[in-house]
């Protein structure tokens, strides 16, 4: 599914996202920026172990040894991958106690894009941020992420933003975000 919006396209596909030929991918890293499971490991392995070292001068050096905030970003180069850059962000852990989870969810997406947009990418594919072991709700995540997606192409020339979705399920609840977005 593919909708056009202000000269710019946004697309959800099912696949995986370590193989996407777009100028950069997204990763939903934990704080560490060392790596871990799902979406992140892949993309690690994928790339090679020359992304784990940048990761870490990156710790260092931009971030003061500090984690990465929820709701930040930052920009790596692609290593091994067919992407130029990874830009990796932390996505908020589900806590029905905790209010607004969706807009530190949002911010990751807008962080993401801003930060790709000042390296000059036209291309950008995003995982399912938080709705793995951070367990978002995935139609509240779908929502958030295709509402901030669009705000921000919206106002922007950007190119083109993909969704790589790693289930039928997923594209399903995102695809259905998408159709009420496009009915709004
Ligand atoms: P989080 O910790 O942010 O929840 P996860 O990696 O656990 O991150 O999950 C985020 C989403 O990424 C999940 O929907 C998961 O199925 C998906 N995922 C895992 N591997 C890949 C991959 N290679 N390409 C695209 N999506 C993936």
């Amino acid at each position: 599914m593919k909708i056009e919006l202000n000269g710019n396209t946004l697309e959800l596909m099912t696949g995986d996202i370590t193989q996407q030929e777009t100028d950069v991918i997204v990763n939903a890293a934990n704080g560490t920026l060392m790596g871990g499971g799902g979406v992140d490991g892949a993309i690690h392995r994928a790339a090679g172990k020359d992304l784990l070292k940048e990761c870490k001068q990156v710790r260092e050096k931009q971030l003061n040894g500090e984690k990465l905030p929820t709701g930040k970003a930052v920009l790596t180069r692609g290593h091994n991958l067919p992407a130029s850059y990874v830009i990796h962000t932390v996505g908020p852990v589900w806590n029905e106690r905790v209010n607004n989870q969706e807009e530190q969810l949002a911010d990751c997406y807008r962080n993401a894009l801003k930060i790709a947009s000042g390296e000059e990418a036209s291309s950008i594919a995003f995982p399912s941020i938080s709705t793995g072991v951070y367990s978002f709700p995935i139609e509240l995540a779908a929502e958030t992420a295709i509402k901030t997606i669009a705000d921000f192409l919206s106002d922007h020339h950007f190119g083109h933003v993909t969704i790589v979705l790693f289930s039928d399920n997923d594209y399903e609840a995102y695809a259905a975000a998408l159709k009420s977005f496009t009915n709004d």
